[in-house]
């Protein structure tokens, strides 16, 4: 190393550098929803996974406060709210994880444009796979074939036994000392009486209900409908075991479906094009997915919000592209719905112009609605209240009103 030469050049290029001299880095020319779906015209993408998280459903959220659902199962003075999906809690005090089923029973829903999107992907041969977070089973319903579906959290669709939690009367609990013991033993007896108001105590009883002997389940399955009837009869499904029936989703402390382990190797290397929606990418491993794609697989995210960004090289998107070695991720920010739509309108899915025009009408009639409550109108009582629900200004658009509601009978999932 002798005499350093002044520097002619810039000392370093930065990706973004890179990718201004170099344009094959750019796997897409920009950031942009359009700049993806260019890709996948281009390229005629055929194995296309899309990720779906909560924001891909209409369902309302049960941790939020004020919806009905929450204040139901205030009765039940849950812990934490999780703590109904924890399989701990729910093997000793199923009671509340029911009430929720009852509420959020599939079929409650409808399938969103978002979904009517994946199942044409899926229709014109170009979905390699859908990972969904959800459990509502609005791809089902919606008509993408079951074996193009992850449920990675499971589903509703079958239901298992999977035994229950008992006091533990004939055995001591351990580290506790005799009078705990039998204050606890007593409360134990008194399972249903929610007379306990604040949440140490809740979270006591948590801890207690933890320490239950568990009777382990005998693998029993059962159709949805077995123990859907037994669950709207207002009682808890059980096995002739014993156990408790339940549907197979996934609660804390419990494994992830295997097909969600055993396809993604293949699937994430076979993927040509990634289609991200409606999660805020924070549940692992679920979230780790979009690292196992090839380097120069173009990926979209479709959400509120951006997320999933970890300014790394080999980890999370890199939107702006100035850290990762090609330019391939995209963001549109907004509503699932919207995104879908707009991602047809560029690829060309003809099926998707109705939608478009009745989504868009609808959402017009609604700003209309909310900006003047003055005349009740019952457009078609009893039929297809899809956001109509409210109040109609426009008398003069009830033809438009028959048209729309004859479209969206048309289109129903
Ligand atoms: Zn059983």
């Amino acid at each position: 190393m002798s005499g350093r030469k002044p520097p002619t050049e810039r000392p370093f290029k930065t990706p973004l550098d890179e990718k201004m001299e170099d344009d094959s880095l750019n796997i897409i020319k920009d950031s942009s929803l359009a700049a993806f779906a260019e890709y996948i015209k281009k390229n005629n993408c055929k194995n296309i996974i899309v990720m779906t998280g909560a924001g891909i459903s209409t369902s309302a959220d049960f941790r939020t406060p004020g919806t009905g659902l929450y204040d139901n199962l205030q009765k039940y003075n849950l812990p934490f709210p999780e703590a109904i999906f924890d399989i701990r809690y729910f093997k000793a005090k199923p009671e509340p994880f029911f009430e929720l089923s009852r509420e959020l029973f599939p079929g409650t829903f409808q399938p969103t444009p978002c979904h009517k999107f994946i199942k044409a992907l899926a229709d014109k041969g170009m979905l390699l796979r859908n990972y969904t977070q959800n459990i509502d089973m609005l791809e089902r319903i919606a008509g993408i074939p079951g074996d193009l579906i992850v449920e990675a959290h499971g589903s509703f669709h079958q239901a298992t036994c999977v035994g229950r939690s008992v006091p533990p009367i004939d055995q001591p609990l351990k580290e506790t000392d005799e009078a705990k013991d039998e204050q606890e033993t007593e409360k134990a007896s008194d399972l249903d009486d929610d007379s306990s108001e604040d949440d140490p105590e809740a979270i006591a009883e948590y801890e207690r209900l933890a320490r239950y002997t568990a009777i382990p389940g005998c693998g029993k399955r059962y159709t949805i409908e077995e123990f859907k009837k037994q669950v709207f009869q207002r009682k808890n499904p059980t096995c002739e075991c014993e156990g408790l029936i339940k549907p197979d989703i996934v609660f804390f402390g419990e494994q992830l479906p295997n097909n969600f382990y055993n396809l993604q190797a293949t699937d994430f290397d076979r993927c040509d094009a990634l289609i991200v929606m409606g999660t805020s990418l924070k549940v692992a491993p679920f979230c780790e997915l979009i690292n196992f794609v090839g380097r120069q697989v173009p990926r979209l995210l479709i959400n509120m919000e951006q997320c999933g960004d970890r300014r790394m090289q080999s980890q999370g998107f890199d939107f702006i592209g100035d850290v990762q070695k090609y330019r391939r991720d995209a963001f549109y920010q907004g509503t699932c719905d919207e995104g879908c739509r707009r991602l047809a309108k560029e690829l060309g899915f003809d099926e998707f112009d109705d939608v478009d025009r009745l989504i868009k009408f609808a959402d017009q009639l609604t700003i209309q609605s909310e900006a003047t409550v003055e005349t009740k109108d019952t457009v078609r009582e009893g039929e297809n209240s899809v956001a109509f629900d409210t109040t109609l200004k426009v008398a003069d658009a009830l033809d438009d009103v028959d048209k729309l509601t004859d479209g969206l009978d048309a289109v129903k999932l």
